[in-house]
Formats: structure tokens, sequence, C-alpha cells
């Protein structure tokens, strides 16, 4: 089964990922950078099903199917 994988350039770090929201396993994870910062996001390859939701609604279109 191919999983979402977040290319970390592409990522824009958005503390408002759209990608992270949608996520239904939670799968998407992101470390905060001070109150408003936040590191690319990243998929936790243990949670992703596969569902491809995050690559439809990333504004960056930095998540792919590997
Ligand atoms: S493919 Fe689906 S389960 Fe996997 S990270 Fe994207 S939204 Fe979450």
């Amino acid at each position: 089964m191919k999983k979402a994988y977040i290319n970390p350039k592409k990522c824009d770090r958005s503390p408002f990922c759209p990608a992270k929201r949608i996520c239904p396993e939670a799968a998407i994870i992101q470390d905060r950078i001070g109150l408003f910062g936040a590191g690319p996001a990243k998929v936790d390859q243990e949670k992703c099903i596969g569902c491809t939701k995050c690559v439809r609604v990333c504004p960056a279109a930095a998540i792919s199917m590997v």
C-alpha cells in the first residue's frame, strides 16, 4: 500500500495545515516552534492508511503517495 510522504522542502509549514486537519487517522504531525510557528509536517507511517485525502488538500502540493 502506498503511503503519504510530505516533501519538507515544499511544505509551507503553516500552523493551520489543512492536510493535518483532514487526515482521518491523525497521522500528520508537526513540531511547534514558539507560539505561532510550526515545523514542516510529517506523516506517521504507522498510522497512515493511504486514503490520499491529504494529497488533495495540501495547498503547497507537498504530499505524494510513495
Ligand atoms: S493518506 Fe490519508 S491517512 Fe495517510 S496521512 Fe494522508 S490523510 Fe492521513
